[in-house]
């Protein structure tokens, strides 16, 4: 049985005062929660809110990091910086840091392995533009972002990852995919990791993200290859997150 797995997203969203209050009402739900919790805020923040989530069920997880190590990179932060402040998970590959900071799928790949060679567990984002999906080619696109990284990476590294199947015109849209269309894709992804070793594929966490809320989360948490989601907007509000979270069990429980 694949535990699920709910990981709220903040993007550049907050401030220490913001954080305090919304981590102190998600600590305090969080033992009853029937999923994996995972929080990713600001880079800066990290440290902080690692401290506040110390003592609960709650992970912490980075939106990004740097493929090398060390060295004379201005601005970045590594898989090595990121577990030293607490971290456990990272997302790697969002479709905001392809798009916007021309992340390629060959970079991706090595984030992924980086994260991985500090104990971190990728948090792996896949998943078509509006453009993409009108024309059918949601497959190809999702093959083509995977294989990058089973080549890289290899399949037994999908043994400590997560997947998440974010179409990109449904990020913060409003506009989420119909529970049949995620659980679709989630479907194609799995088998995709099967047929390498199925054992791993089964066993792989998918979740899927665009515009969950509290009021779609269960069913699109209800299908059998979802197991669980990547929240953004919604995991800035507690009452709405903690919601999504109880959703998580999609009624496995
Ligand atoms: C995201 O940022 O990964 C995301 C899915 O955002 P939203 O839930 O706001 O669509």
């Amino acid at each position: 049985m694949r535990r699920p797995v709910v990981a709220g997203n903040w993007k550049m969203h907050g401030s220490r005062a913001d954080n305090t209050r919304l981590v102190d009402a998600l600590v305090e739900a969080s033992d009853a929660l029937p999923c994996d919790v995972v929080i990713c805020p600001p880079a800066v923040y990290l440290w902080e809110v690692g401290r506040q989530v110390k003592d609960s069920r709650i992970a912490l997880g980075a939106q990004s990091l740097c493929a090398e190590a060390q060295g004379a990179f201005t601005g970045e932060v590594s898989s090595g910086m990121l577990r030293d402040v607490g971290a456990s998970y990272v997302i790697v590959g969002h479709s905001e840091r392809r798009a916007l900071y021309g992340e390629t799928d060959a970079l991706v790949a090595r984030k992924f392995v980086a994260a991985q060679s500090s104990g971190l567990t990728p948090i792996l984002c896949v998943g078509e533009t509006l453009e993409e999906w009108e024309q059918g080619a949601t497959e190809q696109v999702v093959a083509r972002q995977l294989d990058a990284v089973l080549e890289l990476a290899g399949v037994a590294a999908f043994a400590r990852a997560i997947v998440a199947y974010e179409p990109v015109w449904a990020i913060g849209t409003g506009k989420n995919a119909t529970p049949d269309q995620a659980q679709a894709v989630h479907a194609f992804i799995r088998a995709r990791i099967a047929a390498r070793d199925a054992i791993i594929g089964d066993g792989l966490r998918l979740l899927y993200g665009g515009s969950v809320k509290a009021a779609n989360a269960a069913e699109l948490f209800g299908q059998p290859d979802v197991d669980g989601g990547l929240v953004g907007g919604a995991s800035l509000k507690a009452d709405e997150f903690v919601r999504i979270c109880v959703a998580a069990d999609g009624g496995r429980a």
